[in-house]
């Protein structure tokens, strides 16, 4: 009998609950959404940048997301593996649809296209705008505006970014904007795009001017990082424009009454974990969090119009808070010392055994002390024999006569430079973090939603579920 009772109470509260849902539905007016995703951002990385913030920084700034009022996981595979890419979870992310590895805007196969949201709310009226601290031609942007088979077509996911005719993109720049990687001669992005009421600039205080003048605003921040991305936090100084500079321009670029969609992407933190570089990706997974909180001021403002989306493509890495080092000890502290990305740190490198005469062995410890704090009269960030041996041998390596170092800077594990590679795996070793992948990995995402249609992100979603909701409350089904 109880039980009977229990299960009828239960069905009252679903059924309460399915009104709930269907009258709040009716009373939704959400008119501005911001989609932000973290590349590479899973809930660890999320999480030991909290830690990070409460034991080491102590300066009671959480992550803007942290308490966000409904949070929950994605799934993230592609249509045809497991472990996704940034095209095919961006390309779920966007339109709704599982798509194969490397693919942007069409379905796995490529015998159809598909539409993102941020079309779909376009062609309603609302304005639409892509912000990423990589290059804009990057996948995830792409997935919002291009129709592409490989993700690497870079000048030919620059021309659909002509065609979308959305109203603002902010990034480092293109990656291929004279199309030098084809064959055949071709038109240059921008003048393609002057034909076509786009304006390029890389002047931030410009747009304001611009925008009354031009149907499409394209920004490029003036001196970009390697691969026309924007410097990663751990490298910047206070005259850099950051992410969260971009979207304060595009809410006051893209606001009016009609509405708008952006979307924002914190593009780095996947490459400083490709890097397995814990203090670069902390310091982005920050960046990201200030980028947010632009959001979030705007959503005090319009709380009943506006909904904020935060989540991840995927995680990349297999980032831990411990490792078999450590055991259960953490030692997040240590990160401070890294004044520099690992990537910064490799140019450097390259530089001093670029020298002639070469660098002595002492030298290029100093150098490892004041950019990692690592050392041999420090008790924590003290080296180890079996340490200082590694990096004798990468140092033996680096030093060798004639040797071409190559710096591939997205993948950095696949540098040649070793010395820096191998002070970076060192001070990630004894700051217990653990990497099990220099990749992506299968773990699903963490979501985290706050104003008005949160209450629709409950349960256990897929990536593709995603833009379906925001479709629904923005009203466009
Ligand atoms: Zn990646």
């Amino acid at each position: 009998m109880k039980r009977i009772l229990f299960l009828i109470a239960a069905s009252l509260i679903i059924m309460a609950g399915c009104h709930q849902h269907n009258s709040e539905n009716k009373s939704i007016k959400v008119k501005y959404v911001f989609l932000f995703i973290g590349d590479g951002m899973g809930l660890q990385q999320v999480n030991a940048t909290q830690v990070y913030i409460d034991s080491v920084l102590k300066n009671h700034q959480n992550l803007s997301f942290i308490d966000f009022p409904v949070q929950t996981f994605a799934t993230t595979y592609a249509a045809n593996q497991y472990i996704t890419c940034s095209a095919a979870a961006g390309t779920a992310l966007s339109t709704g649809s599982k798509t194969s590895i490397g693919t942007l805007g069409l379905n796995y196969n490529h015998t159809d296209s598909l539409f993102s949201i941020a079309k779909k709310i376009k062609g309603k009226g609302f304005k639409v705008g892509l912000l990423t601290t990589v290059s804009i031609d990057h996948a995830t942007p792409a997935a919002f505006f291009a129709h592409q088979g490989s993700r690497g077509s870079s000048y030919d996911i620059a021309k659909d970014l002509i065609k979308s005719k959305f109203d603002f993109f902010a990034s480092g720049g293109f990656l291929d904007p004279f199309g030098k990687k084809l064959k055949d001669s071709v038109e240059s992005i921008y003048s393609l795009g002057n034909k076509n009421s786009f304006v390029f600039t890389t002047n931030l205080a410009s747009i304001d001017s611009l925008k009354s003048k031009y149907h499409s605003l394209v920004y490029s921040i003036p001196n970009p990082a390697p691969e026309s991305s924007i410097k990663y936090r751990i490298d910047q100084d206070s005259t850099d424009i950051t992410l969260a500079d971009l979207t304060q321009k595009a809410i006051q670029t893209l606001n009016n009454p009609k509405g708008f969609f952006m979307m924002v992407e914190g593009g780095k933190i996947d490459w400083a974990c490709h890097a397995n570089d814990a203090a670069t990706a902390l310091n982005e997974v920050i960046d990201f969090s200030n980028a947010v909180s632009q959001a979030v001021d705007f959503y005090n403002a319009h709380p009943n119009e506006t909904l904020i989306i935060v989540t991840a493509d995927h995680e990349t890495g297999g980032f831990s808070l411990g490792n078999k080092d450590n055991k259960y000890s953490i030692k997040l502290s240590l990160l401070k010392n890294q004044k520099i990305s690992k990537e910064q740190f490799q140019i450097l490198a390259k530089n001093y055994f670029s020298r002639v005469p070469k660098p002595s062995f002492k030298e290029m410890l100093n150098l490892v002390k004041e950019k990692t704090g690592l050392d041999n009269e420090n008790l924590s960030l003290g080296l180890t024999d079996n340490e200082i041996k590694k990096l004798n041998e990468a140092y033996i390596n680096s030093i060798k006569p004639n040797k071409d170092i190559k710096i591939k800077s997205t993948y950095l594990s696949e540098s040649t430079e070793m010395f820096s590679s191998t002070c970076i795996d060192i001070l990630n070793r004894k700051s217990a973090i653990g990497w099990t992948s220099t990749s992506h990995t299968g773990s699903p995402v963490p979501v985290y939603v706050l104003g008005n249609g949160g209450v629709f992100f409950t349960g256990r979603l897929d990536n593709t579920d995603i833009p379906k909701i925001i479709g629904r409350v923005i009203g466009l089904q």
